[in-house]
């Protein structure tokens, strides 16, 4: 495979996919330019090297083609500032005004271009269907735009004479620029940039060349958003710490009172097999044995330390509570291997954050001891950087579906693309 290292792109027009999409507030100003940032390191390499950059990109989900809200003309004052120097935009990611802009673009140059996806074929998926169409009209339609996609892929192929793939955050979509390009790049000429290398190193190193104790600990509200992923790792890990509102679900499986609690009924089933499957395999799962439980879901909440197992009607976990959290604290402190997903509690509220932060604290001392740590999903990702620790783990990921499609086994179509 070619690795961008390695490369001399010097006079090579680059396409470049990146995941520009990035937060806009009302007047269109970027309020996380996390995204922009972690893809600098590939830009810059290929214009030291003498190269022109053409990024593309989508912005938010335009489903009626160009909308002013989702162009991304909103993104290229950031993306110069932080290069240091002129960035150009081009109206249309295809066609004549595409192509004139990428003629004139000279060796150490950067053109944006508008948002891919105010193309149907950039996604692959048909448009503006009536709300009576039958499943034939669908069919047709569907049909016409896949067959319209190859002619798209095409044009926007013939931009560049190098592809490189730095979009992780859009790698679980097998879309026009983020999967199908590839095949038209011969495989001298298409490589990941250095934040797609990276995240994808940073799950292998969890998944397939960890140094054990691996610990994954997995959180959030729901058993059945998280369960594939669970499933996935019992296999991988020596211990699973299940901890958030899913725990609660584990807790009535077995026989406890959970009061007012996020529950699922319908995984208890599965939350009874992931529990049996643990124990056949070996691998030490971990459950809280008590939680902050509060009279509402609100910071003014009255609250009690409470037996997970016990919670009083009209009460609710809302947080782990202090035996859970210094259990959860030892298994990671003796890990060598650390993943995180999801928070350990309602962390968005001060009164509920003590069980998050506690991960995040002994997540950043076992790093700090040699662990690898990984960090991903949207919340565990806020958790770590409202509580100022993101530099002190070993990696952040910027996927969210890319990451879980990963950690649940999937091969990711932008991934497979490039490495075949
Ligand atoms: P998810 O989107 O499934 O990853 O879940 C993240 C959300 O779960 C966060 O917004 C947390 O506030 C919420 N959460 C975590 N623990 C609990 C809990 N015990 N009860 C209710 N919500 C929770």
């Amino acid at each position: 495979m070619q690795s961008i290292d390695n490369f001399n792109f010097d006079g090579k027009k680059v396409f470049v996919r990146v995941d520009f999409n990035v937060p806009l507030n009302d007047k269109f100003e970027i309020t996380d330019d996390t995204r922009i940032r972690r893809a600098l390191p590939t830009i810059k390499k290929i214009l030291a090297d003498g190269g022109s950059v053409i990024i593309g990109s989508h912005l938010g989900r335009p489903k009626k083609g160009p909308e002013a809200k989702f162009s991304l003309k909103h993104i290229v004052a950031r993306l110069s500032e932080l290069l240091g120097q002129e960035v150009k935009f081009a109206e249309d990611c295809k066609g004549s005004v595409a192509e004139e802009a990428v003629a004139e673009l000279k060796p150490g140059e950067v053109l944006v271009l508008e948002n891919l996806r105010f193309y149907a074929e950039e996604e692959g998926k048909p448009r503006g269907l009536a709300e009576d169409a039958t499943d034939e009209d669908k069919a047709a339609a569907k049909k016409a735009v896949k067959e319209s996609q190859k002619q798209f892929t095409k044009d926007l192929a013939k931009l560049a004479d190098v592809y490189v793939n730095d979009a992780f955050g859009t790698a679980h979509r097998a879309h026009a620029s983020t999967a199908l390009i590839a095949d038209l790049f011969s495989s001298e000429n298409k490589m990941f940039g250095y934040l797609m290398q990276a995240e994808v190193d940073a799950v292998e190193k969890v998944l397939k060349t960890a140094q054990k104790p691996v610990t994954a600990i997995i959180g959030g509200s729901k058993v059945s958003s998280k369960i594939t992923i669970i499933e996935n790792l019992l296999s991988k890990v020596d211990n699973i710490l299940i901890v958030g509102g899913m725990a609660f679900t584990f807790a009535k499986a077995q026989g406890g009172r959970i009061g007012s609690s996020l529950c699922e009924d319908d995984m208890i089933e599965t939350a009874i097999n992931v529990m049996n499957k643990s124990k056949e395999l070996g691998v030490n799962l971990v459950l809280p044995t008590d939680c902050v439980a509060a009279d509402k879901f609100a910071n003014d909440a009255d609250t009690q330390i409470c037996d997970d197992k016990n919670i009083p009607d009209g009460w609710m976990g809302l947080d782990m509570g202090p035996a859970s959290c210094a259990e959860m604290a030892k298994v990671i402190k003796d890990s060598k291997t650390i993943l995180w997903n999801g928070p350990a509690g309602v962390f968005e509220m001060a009164k509920f954050q003590e069980g998050t932060k506690t991960i995040a604290e002994a997540i950043a001392e076992a790093t700090s001891n040699g662990a690898f740590s990984l960090i991903g999903g949207g919340d565990s990702v806020a958790a770590i950087n409202q509580f100022g620790l993101s530099d002190k783990v070993s990696y952040v990921s910027t996927g969210g579906g890319a990451l879980l499609e990963m950690i649940e086994g999937k091969d990711l179509p932008g991934v497979k693309a490039i490495r075949g």
